[in-house]
């Protein structure tokens, strides 16, 4: 009857907290003060692998390698299978045991349990033979019942608290995500905030381009990139694509049984793919990378995916933004910039001219005798050779340099950091390909005419400029056409 009443008030010491640590350490601490018991470990179920794992201990040190056992295996594992106690008064005698500690000659093993669940398992060995009566194993099976009891409010603590930890996340990411109209600054931003907010390594959006082929656009984290940011994943494989083909959350808990695993990282051990999917359209896919095994849990699932269902949506935002802030820059007959582009960029290059004491150059370019095409061949027509001499000009042109349509038949390039000699080259270049191009249904040659003027050689302002490479295009016209001219020849011929 007394060890009854001590048995309850260590019931109450192992209930009167809720962190999983300090659970587990009450729990040691009655075993070897009340039971008067040297070695003894808690082990708890891996679910992952349905292994027990010693995660706390006392007496002998253990070597947690050595320590993971299935269900089944000795009589750790045993007592686990059988939802019962399992007692070797003599471990030598039982066939069941494996050792660990050559001192050990008696042990017993308790189930913790919860409901019907295994979640764990008591392990007390002591260096006597049948070291325990029938009493102390009865104690011990009661004590357990409380342990689990225990246990298992921790563990829903540790829930409840990840929980409400997460809603929080949710709900920042919620907030500072829609505010970011910009694609790259938004998938920063994303993974900045899962990074913050979740325990992961690495966090990676992928994002799927025209041929449904997945990009990394954006990463974030401690790990290694095998990959370069912007390479793209070989086709067809990876937990990425099978996530996003399926349309369902993948997790990978310990990559190394993963067969054809394609690493994203060096280090990663776990993964967690969660597909961004928008209204039907599949975007891309938010992968988080752990160099933990096991590292997620089935709980995290549902919280990542509303992280991933708000990306999208912003994502998809940012999308729609950045197309409508292209289209009122792209004009709408040719596809290159138009007018409003040519004046937002000329700004930008003579700052940074003037920044650098580098030099610009305008060139303006005007179709010959195109008032003359459009009535042989009519508009339409007119429309075609607007849109391949624009064609022509792309192609020959280098990324760098900016070729809008200034008004009508009228094309004003900008290129960038190149003197006005090199330019005149440039526009030279563009002149011959005209000529030589063979309009589809066109049955004249098409020409064009340039002006060219260098900054700051002939002008500082986007007017002074422009008003030379305008004049001496001009110019090109008196000549004859099909020609192009320097600024500095319009000024000899104006002094
Ligand atoms: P020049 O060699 O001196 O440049 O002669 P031009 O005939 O090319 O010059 P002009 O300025 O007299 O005529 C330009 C013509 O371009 C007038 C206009 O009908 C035509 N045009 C302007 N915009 C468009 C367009 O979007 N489509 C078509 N088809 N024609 C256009
Ligand atoms: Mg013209
Ligand atoms: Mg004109």
């Amino acid at each position: 009857m007394q060890k009854i009443a001590l048995l309850y008030d260590a019931s109450q010491v192992v209930l009167s907290t809720f962190n999983l640590d300090e659970v587990l350490e009450q729990i040691l601490g009655i075993v070897r003060d009340y039971f008067h018991i040297q070695n003894a470990a808690v082990l708890l179920l891996d679910p992952s692998t349905q292994e027990l794992f010693v995660r706390t201990a006392i007496g002998r040190p253990i070597d947690e390698s050595h320590l993971r056992m299935a269900f089944g295996q000795g009589l750790i594992g045993s007592s686990a299978q059988l939802k019962r106690p399992v007692y070797a008064p003599d471990v030598s005698k039982d066939l069941r045991y494996i050792g660990h500690f050559p001192l050990t000659k008696s042990e017993v093993a308790i189930p913790l349990m919860v409901r019907d669940e295994v979640v764990g398992v008591l392990d007390i060995q002591s260096e006597e033979l049948d070291a325990f009566d029938s009493e102390t194993l009865d104690l011990l099976a009661l004590f357990s019942t409380q342990a689990s009891i225990a246990l298992e409010n921790a563990r829903l603590y540790t829930l409840e608290q990840r929980r409400t930890k997460q809603l929080e996340a949710i709900n920042a990411i919620a907030r500072q995500t829609t505010a970011v109209l910009n694609l790259d600054e938004l998938l920063v931003k994303v993974c900045d905030l899962v990074l913050q907010h979740f325990p992961v390594d690495h966090v990676v959006v992928l994002l799927s381009d025209e041929e449904s082929r997945l990009a990394v656009r954006a990463h974030k984290g401690k790990l290694t990139p095998i990959l370069p940011q912007g390479s793209l994943l070989p086709a067809g494989t990876g937990s990425g694509t099978r996530a996003l083909e399926v349309g369902k959350t993948v997790v990978e808990n310990e990559v190394a049984f993963v067969p054809h695993y394609v690493a994203g990282f060096v280090e990663t051990r776990s993964e967690m793919c969660v597909p961004l999917i928008f209204f039907g359209e599949k975007l891309g896919v938010l992968a988080l990378e752990s160099t933990k095994p096991g590292n997620f849990a089935q709980e995290d699932v549902p919280p990542l995916e509303s992280v991933a269902d708000i990306c999208s949506a912003a994502i998809q935002n940012a999308h729609h933004f950045e197309k409508a802030q292209q289209l009122a820059y792209v004009d709408g007959l040719t596809g290159i910039y138009n007018r409003r582009y040519f004046e937002m960029q000329i700004a930008t290059e003579i700052e940074r001219a003037s920044r650098y004491q580098g030099r610009m150059t305008v060139i303006m370019v005007d179709i010959d005798n195109f008032k003359r095409l459009n009535d042989e061949f009519g508009h339409l027509l007119g429309d075609e050779v607007l849109r391949q001499v624009s064609n022509v000009f792309v192609q020959q042109l280098r990324k760098v340099d900016v070729v809008c349509r200034y008004g009508g038949e009228e094309f004003a390039i900008l290129v960038p950091q190149t003197s006005g000699a090199n330019a005149l080259e440039v526009a030279e270049k563009l002149r011959r390909a005209v000529a030589g191009f063979r309009f589809p249904g066109v049955p004249v040659k098409v020409t064009i005419s340039a002006g060219i003027a260098e900054y700051p050689t002939h002008g500082r302002t986007r007017d002074e400029l422009v008003a030379a490479a305008d004049a001496a295009l001009y110019v090109s016209k008196e000549a004859g056409r099909d020609r192009i001219s320097g600024a500095g020849a319009s000024r000899k011929t104006t002094a």
